[in-house]
């Protein structure tokens, strides 16, 4: 998969929309709450964040498994025209509103260029082409109409395109792959698991021991990796992993990665 600039935030562009839009509560991963519309006691004058070099180190661990794929600076720049919610207070909702929107169309987008780039799913590459030009017309609308989308009806589209290319990319894998489709495999002990190929969409993998695990070709989209232990663990060709599933997890020099996704800086060794 190429990465596609335009699905990588940039966050010199955006107007610090994740963190005045998005609400959150004191916890592990915040050290204090924060409703949705209020901007962060740590959001500096000129929307960067004054804390971002030690975010980890000052309670704020959730902010670094947070990617809106390039959302922010499309809001910021295109639908808003540049001008923030500071400069016009009165546009705030909407714009919230419309971040919103756009994080999940953009997560999209991302999906589908990943897809487009699997050698077997090269039968699909007209539907996904075709949604790909779709979705990213949506992105290009105006608040009112972003705000007025069917986003679950879009995702449901997408959605089962995905599955199709995951299913024809797996088949190719040889043995046999396991289903845990949405499964609760919270705090498993998956330790060598042969899990490739398998099915993960939407597990449960929360605290999940997957040391030294065979995960290459296993599809993980939507599955919830916080805290997992992937120490030693495969994900060569895994499908449809994101940086934030992998900044939410425990890993190290020995986790072999995607080439597109860079090894988070808290891992060990
Ligand atoms: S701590 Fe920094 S990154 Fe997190 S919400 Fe506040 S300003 Fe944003």
């Amino acid at each position: 998969m190429s990465a596609d600039l335009s699905l990588v935030s940039d966050c010199g562009s955006c107007f610090g929309l994740c963190c005045v839009a998005l609400p959150f509560a004191k916890s592990a991963d915040f050290a204090q709450n924060k409703p949705a519309g209020t901007p962060c006691g740590n959001l500096s004058d000129d929307f960067r964040c004054g804390i971002h070099a030690r975010l980890r180190e000052s309670g704020y661990s959730g902010c670094t498994v947070f990617d809106c794929f390039g959302a922010g600076q499309k809001v910021s720049q295109l639908t808003f025209g540049g001008v923030d919610w500071r400069r016009e207070p009165a546009s705030a909702p909407a714009m919230f509103t419309a971040f919103a929107v756009m994080r999940q169309l953009h997560e999209l987008l991302r999906y589908l260029n990943e897809a487009i780039g699997l050698p077997a799913a090269a039968p699909l590459v007209p539907r996904l082409r075709r949604a790909t030009d779709d979705v990213e017309a949506m992105t290009r609308e105006d608040a009112d109409t972003l705000a007025a989308l069917d986003v679950p009806e879009v995702r449901a589209g997408v959605s089962e395109l995905l599955r199709e290319a995951s299913e024809l990319t797996r088949a190719g894998l040889p043995g046999r792959r396991r289903n845990h489709r949405g499964a609760d495999l919270i705090g498993a002990k998956l330790r060598r698991a042969a899990l490739r190929g398998a099915n993960l969409r939407g597990a449960y993998l929360i605290g999940a021991d997957l040391r030294d695990a065979d995960l290459r070709g296993a599809d993980v989209i939507g599955a919830d990796l916080r805290g997992a232990d992937l120490r030693g663990a495969d994900l060569t060709d895994v499908l449809f992993l994101t940086q934030p599933q992998l900044n939410a997890a425990r890993g190290d020099a020995a986790t072999r990665l995607p080439a597109t996704l860079a090894r988070p800086g808290h891992w060990t060794g």
